[in-house]
């Protein structure tokens, strides 16, 4: 492609520099592409986010991420109203806890040592595809790149720029950080707490961190008429926030994956590639939709759209399409299922607390989705048969007392 001498020339160009583009830049850059990652921000900088990394996280990042891991959980504080409480522990690490400042910051360090030129409050203003590659502007210069990844997260501007009539489905969520200092943690070190009659169709959480409560409320089904009411009453019902004055709560849309937005034959494009640009994590919508988990998902979406790119680069008979093919078997036959539970659980919530205590084992299976031992599809198939072979018990129970 021409070269004006005003515009820098790049094999590839990240937009947001969030878990996922700083995976997507780091994996570009090692294997020895030219890349610029730019960020309206100045990292570290604050990210309104619960920062529960499911343990399966260690099965795609390196173990140096462990310096900025804050609590480490084995176990979850189910309650409903903040009543109620009943918990599960677990002789494993089911979750990470992380400040989003300090692991992203990780993040995008470890990609500039790795070679990626990262440009910082310097927003894309831009952007357009040319017939060899794409054009990104910014108040600061012009760029060309052969291929253009969109990690701009839940308001993405190249999803609205690059992918015109993309459907979006975005939850409303609100979130507090209490700090707490070094007082014991609540609800109990080595706890989260998940309440999920806080609100009419989502959960509430406190995910607790070296000496922050991380707390908040998401309805991961159809928005929040209220969303500060509903903050305040899961303040007031959960008891044991009592000591602590909590700050004002903040809000930020959360991109749910929506079965709606896909077609269910899976022939129909499912838009995460337009000419020679992707998206990836949020700008993605690669947001669990059971509760609301995407950090994962966006290093993963991360590393799937680099792979794509390195194959397309070094083999032209590739296509960066492939990155649908990579998502739709390894991400959204997941969310397919934890759509449907979703479904169930937040149709039902106070049955479904209720069985808690009775369905330990299925809470246990659970976890071991979370630390990547069982997949959502196979965890499904599982609970099913033990909730069909506990029904039969109940059946013959009954039918011996008559
Ligand atoms: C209240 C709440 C709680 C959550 N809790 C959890 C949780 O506990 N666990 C979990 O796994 N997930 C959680 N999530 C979801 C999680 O925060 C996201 O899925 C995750 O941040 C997605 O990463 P990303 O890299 O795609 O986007 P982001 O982390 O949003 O990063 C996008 C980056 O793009 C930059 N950017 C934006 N626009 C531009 C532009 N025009 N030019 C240049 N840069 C730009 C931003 O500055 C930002 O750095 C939560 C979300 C919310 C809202």
């Amino acid at each position: 492609m021409p070269i004006l001498p005003d515009v820098k020339a790049y094999d590839a160009l990240v937009v947001g520099m969030g878990p996922a583009g700083a995976t997507t830049a780091s994996q570009l850059s090692r294997a020895g592409l030219s890349v610029l990652g730019l960020d309206k921000a100045i990292h570290p900088r604050y990210k309104v986010c619960g920062g529960g990394l499911s343990a399966r996280i260690d099965r795609i990042l390196e173990d140096d991420y462990k310096s900025v891991v804050e609590h480490i959980i084995y176990g979850i504080q189910f309650s409903y109203r903040g009543a109620d409480p009943f918990f599960l522990d677990s002789s494993s690490p089911i979750a990470y806890m992380v400040m989003r400042d300090r692991f992203d910051h990780f993040l995008v360090e470890k990609a500039r040592r790795v070679g990626t030129e990262v440009h910082e409050d310097e927003p894309m203003t831009s952007c357009r595809q040319l017939p060899d590659g794409i054009e990104v502007t910014t108040d600061r210069g012009r760029y060309l790149a052969k291929v253009l990844i969109g990690a701009d997260g839940a308001n993405s501007l190249v999803a609205q720029q690059l992918f015109p009539g993309r459907r979006s489905r975005r939850m409303a969520t609100l979130e507090s950080e209490i700090p707490i200092g070094p007082a014991p943690h609540y609800p109990g070190t080595g706890r989260a707490l998940i309440d999920i009659g806080a609100t009419p169709a989502g959960y509430a959480w406190i995910f607790p961190k070296q000496e922050r409560l991380s707390i908040g409320v998401g309805d991961l089904r159809g928005g929040l008429a209220s969303p500060k009411k509903i903050f305040d009453q899961f303040v007031r019902d959960e008891k044991g926030l009592a000591p602590w004055k909590i700050p004002p709560p903040v809000g930020h849309p959360l991109p749910l994956f929506s079965e709606h937005s896909v077609a269910k034959d899976n022939r129909e494009s499912i838009e995460l590639v337009s000419g020679r640009a992707l998206l990836v994590g949020d700008a993605a919508h690669l947001v669990d939709p059971l509760f609301g988990e995407g950090i994962y998902y966006a290093v993963r979406s991360g590393q799937l759209a680099a792979e794509s790119i390195l194959n397309q680069l070094n083999d032209q008979q590739r296509s960066l399409v492939d990155y649908e093919g990579a998502v739709r078997r390894e991400i959204y036959e997941e969310f397919r299922v934890a759509a449907r539970m979703a479904s169930l659980v937040y149709s039902y919530p106070y049955l479904c607390y209720r069985l808690l205590p009775r369905y330990q084992h299925i809470v246990m299976l659970y976890y071991d989705v979370l630390r990547g031992r069982e997949t959502y599809q196979t965890f499904y198939v599982r609970a099913k048969s033990v909730v069909k072979s506990s029904f039969k018990d109940l059946l013959l129970e009954a039918v011996s007392l008559r």
